[in-house]
């Protein structure tokens, strides 16, 4: 972890110019990947631990039945129990270093905290 948090730093200095070694800055361009993969991994397991231990099923607000993700309504109860869909972010952009979407309103990617163009 250490290594990584040197990785940061120096990316940082080479995103605010600070260094502009060509051999870093293609160092830099494999780290936003890098960057990347772990926000989603990240992104991934707070998705999960949100949803409880067991992601496969959607349990019941009303009386807590694990039902099947595909399921629309309880099997315990009859409440209606969709999985909470992503709202559409419309005027969403991407960002153009890592591809990760910048929700609008936001000024900088939250996965690598480059500076949205819009
Ligand atoms: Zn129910
Ligand atoms: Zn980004």
């Amino acid at each position: 972890m250490v290594l990584l948090e040197v990785g940061q730093a120096t990316y940082q200095k080479i995103r605010n110019g600070e260094i502009s070694d060509s051999e870093l800055v293609e160092l830099t361009t494999k780290l936003v990947g890098f960057d990347h993969h772990i926000y989603q991994a990240n992104k991934k397991v707070a998705e999960l631990n949100s949803r409880g231990a067991d992601s496969n099923s959607i349990i019941c607000p009303s009386c807590q039945t694990p039902n099947s993700v595909d399921a629309k309504f309880c099997g315990g109860c009859g409440a209606k129990v969709e999985v909470a869909t992503k709202v559409e972010l419309s005027g969403e952009e991407t960002c153009v270093k890592c591809e990760e979407a910048i929700p609008s309103g936001a000024n900088f990617c939250p996965c690598c905290g480059t500076k949205a163009i819009g």
